[in-house]
């Protein structure tokens, strides 16, 4: 385990195990559809490049980068599109795929963004899930795991950018950004 973890929290095995499960229901309920996935970078990459693999019918690929976090570790309730979409989301199925759902703010921005330009559904599908720490109200119609009001990394979370390539999700030492 890398020095900076406080605790493993989900293991390969488990985000293997929640992978599939997820691509499962995926299957059945995107199944005739040819949905366009939709990648918010660059946290979600990990989760959606294994969660794809696992989903057996037509889909399309897409990402969307918007920051709202910069190096902090506590939103700044501010949401600007930093890479926007290749595709039109016009009269298509769009599943957003995300990391992790905090405050709420990015997808509900995300989720308003696609409906305005006549999406004909958008669902979103998140790894993880922190529904104490909501601020905005969020619509997750999948979700993998709900977690604790802690900070995470690993599985492409980052902190500054360092910890994506963690092959688990685990708790950041909160030593490693309290400076004093
Ligand atoms: P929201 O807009 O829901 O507050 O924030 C969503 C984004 O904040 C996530 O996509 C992720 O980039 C970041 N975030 C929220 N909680 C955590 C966390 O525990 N660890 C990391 N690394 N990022 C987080
Ligand atoms: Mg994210
Ligand atoms: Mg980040």
């Amino acid at each position: 385990m890398h020095q900076d973890i406080e605790q493993v929290l989900y293991d390969q095995k488990a985000l293997t195990e929640v992978t599939k499960s997820l691509g499962a229901q995926l299957t059945v309920d995107y199944a005739g559809k040819n949905p366009l996935v939709v990648c918010v970078l660059k946290g979600a990459i990990l989760f959606m490049a294994d969660l794809v693999r696992q989903i057996d019918t037509h889909v399309e690929l897409d990402f969307m980068d918007v920051s709202s976090y910069g190096g902090a570790t506590v939103s700044s309730g501010e949401v600007k599109i930093v890479k926007d979409l290749d595709t039109s989301v016009e009269n298509r199925d769009v599943l957003i795929v995300e990391d992790i759902v905090d405050t709420g703010r990015t997808l509900n921005y995300i989720a308003d963004l696609f409906k305005y330009r006549k999406a004909k559904s958008v669902k979103i599908c998140t790894l993880l899930d922190k529904p104490e720490t909501r601020v905005v109200p969020v619509h997750v119609d999948y979700s993998g795991f709900k977690v604790p009001n802690a900070f995470l990394v690993g599985y492409g979370l980052d902190y500054a950018e360092h910890y994506r390539n963690l092959p688990y999700i685990g708790i950041l030492k909160s030593s490693v950004y309290q400076t004093k």
